[in-house]
């Protein structure tokens, strides 16, 4: 089967396609020539954010934790072409588990070293600004309601600020692991990784302090772009 119709199959191609629109995983949503996913480089050095996040836990986070989704959802799409060719439709539901967790995995983290830049602190403006003073009040309340909930994610997950398309709105999401309580459709635009793996070198058990040093680096203009090509 030919790779796109292999990708397509598995919804990986739209969501790859989708992304592409919004400028997201620019490395790791282009196929290589064998058709695997590929760990995209960071947009900058692994201690450009120091000391909102230090340079070692930036180190591990994307080079070991990253990496490894990479290779699972590589993994698990090779498992599944596997399953396919010996008829083996037993392990399909097990491995369609590993798809969402590992390709929610990986398109999370794309996007998280994206949510993040070094320097001067930015603030939201223009039109992203007037949509979250829109949808949540003020640019303040929509702060504090985005750390409450990246703050309060039982276990492992995510705060997520996503634009919803029906509504045309933007929402914050508080996802478990990489994939539940997803709404489907929502295009992520700014995602803030709560695992310990993202803090607990650095911050210990004090998630609350990585969560404020995490909301004074976001890439406001970058998220800017992405609302910009969301809504057009
Ligand atoms: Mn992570």
């Amino acid at each position: 089967m030919a790779e796109m119709n292999r990708r397509e199959l598995l919804g990986l191609g739209a969501l790859a396609a989708g992304l592409g629109a919004l400028g997201l995983g620019q490395a790791g949503e282009a196929p290589a020539a064998s058709g695997e996913y590929e760990l995209p480089k960071l947009p900058y050095g692994y201690d450009a954010l120091a000391p909102a996040i230090e340079e070692k836990v930036l180190r591990l986070h994307h080079a070991k934790h990253h990496a490894a989704y990479v290779k699972g959802l590589n993994a698990t799409l090779a498992a599944l072409a596997k399953a396919r060719e010996a008829g083996d439709l037993a392990s399909i539901s097990g491995l369609s588990r590993a798809l969402a967790f590992h390709g929610s995995g990986h398109v999370l983290h794309d996007l998280y070293w994206r949510s993040m830049r070094p320097g001067a602190a930015t603030q939201p403006e223009g039109a992203l600004k007037a949509a979250l003073e829109r949808d949540f009040g003020s640019v303040e309340k929509f702060a504090a309601h985005f750390a409450a909930a990246a703050k309060a994610v039982e276990g492992s997950g995510w705060a997520i600020l996503v634009h919803e398309p029906i509504g045309k709105r933007l929402l914050v999401l508080q996802v478990l692991n990489h994939q539940n309580l997803t709404v489907w459709g929502a295009a992520p635009l700014m995602v803030c990784d709560v695992w310990e793996h993202a803090y607990y070198l650095q911050y210990a058990n004090d998630r609350a302090a990585y969560v404020d040093a995490f909301c004074k680096i976001i890439d406001w203009p970058g998220v800017a772009k992405r609302y910009e090509a969301a809504t057009k």
